[in-house]
């Protein structure tokens, strides 16, 4: 049966060569299979044209190559482009293009729903299915760069980890997935153009620390008290404030690389100026580059409402005078739920 058949993509340079000696064929052609499956981004061993017909049956014997397919497109009025991705065993992953003058983004989910069930989050109320795949990861990729050269005309120019799962409980498919976005043998992407957005596991965020990653951190902070955070986002209760701040301290000492905050900003709940000062605490206390503060969409079933333009000036001109480098990110995408935290593979 198909199913239960190796897929040829978990398989390293170095096995394909085994397998291509096996066959009693010359070792280069493993190279050229490796070619396809990454590079070249086949999707079906018959594409493969330079190889003999005979060679991609024995291929297609042995192996299957499976890919994401897109199921459905959605083009937002602002140029954002949300797309649903269909797994080879029928599940539904969200990815979104988001274009801006001077880049192209492409937002990426790393998991089949979500465990951890954060309350301002459509995913969140979206069972877990399963982690996404290395080849997978790199599939929505690849299928939002090819919508990116299509609609745009150029190819993207950044990647976030900020669809549907949580990066870091994905850890070991993401890391290859990234390892392969970034490789001369796939993408060829800087890695400095990745960022990996976390709710918060602080021992993966060591680990990342420990493996000397090159790409980005973005943590998703949203309240700034164990108290609120607990509210908002249950992970917290594992893995607090305190255990987060020291997590992020050991990444940049190990790898110097960027930091973020993301705080969305929700009325009433945690954007008073008091508020502000437990978010600037906080940031003093981590070499953090930069606070993004989100504009809040409402989903349908979460309690929470956007606070007024003039309370979103306010937060963000105490930052702004207390010397926080923060920004204000409008999301993007909203009216066909592409925006932040509304991924919810409604169609
Ligand atoms: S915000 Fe991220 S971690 Fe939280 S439920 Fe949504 S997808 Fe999961």
């Amino acid at each position: 049966m198909k199913s239960a058949m190796q897929n040829i993509r978990h398989l390293e340079l170095e096995d394909l060569e085994s397998w291509v000696v096996t066959q009693g064929d010359k070792k280069f052609r493993a190279r050229q299979v490796y070619d396809w499956i990454w590079l070249k981004q086949a999707r079906g061993f018959e594409e493969m044209t330079n190889l003999s017909k005979e060679f991609r049956l024995s291929l297609a014997r042995d192996f299957v190559l499976t890919a994401l397919t897109t199921d459905m497109t959605q083009h937002s009025d602002d140029g954002t482009v949300k797309s649903r991705f269909k797994t080879h065993d029928g599940h539904l992953v969200e990815g979104v293009l988001i274009p801006t003058d001077k880049r192209n983004t492409a937002c990426v989910s790393s998991q089949i729903g979500c465990s951890l069930s954060c309350k301002f989050c459509a995913t969140g109320y979206i069972d877990r299915k399963r982690n996404l795949e290395y080849d997978e990861i790199y599939d929505e990729v690849a299928l939002l760069n090819e919508q990116s050269e299509q609609k745009y005309g150029k190819k993207l120019s950044n990647i976030v980890f900020m669809g549907m799962g949580e990066p870091l409980l994905n850890y070991r498919n993401v890391l290859k997935a990234i390892d392969k976005i970034t490789s001369p043998d796939g993408m060829g992407m800087s890695p400095r153009r990745i960022t990996v957005s976390t709710a918060g596991v602080a021992k993966q965020i060591r680990a990342l620390g420990d493996a000397k990653v090159k790409f980005k951190l973005a943590l998703s902070l949203h309240a700034a008290t164990d108290a609120k955070r607990h509210e908002i986002m249950p992970i917290n209760d594992s893995n607090n404030i305190k255990s987060l701040i020291d997590a992020l301290n050991y990444f940049y000492k190990q790898t110097k690389n960027e930091i973020t905050f993301e705080y969305i900003l929700f009325n009433e709940f945690n954007d008073s100026l008091q508020d502000a000062d437990e978010l600037i605490r906080i940031y003093r206390q981590v070499p953090a580059d930069l606070v993004n503060i989100i504009e809040y969409n409402p989903i349908s079933f979460a309690r929470f409402t956007k606070p007024s333009e003039e309370k979103v000036d306010a937060f963000m001109a105490y930052l702004e005078k207390h010397k926080v480098n923060a920004r204000l990110r409008r999301s993007r995408g909203k009216d066909i739920d592409a925006a932040c935290g509304q991924l919810a593979n409604k169609g």
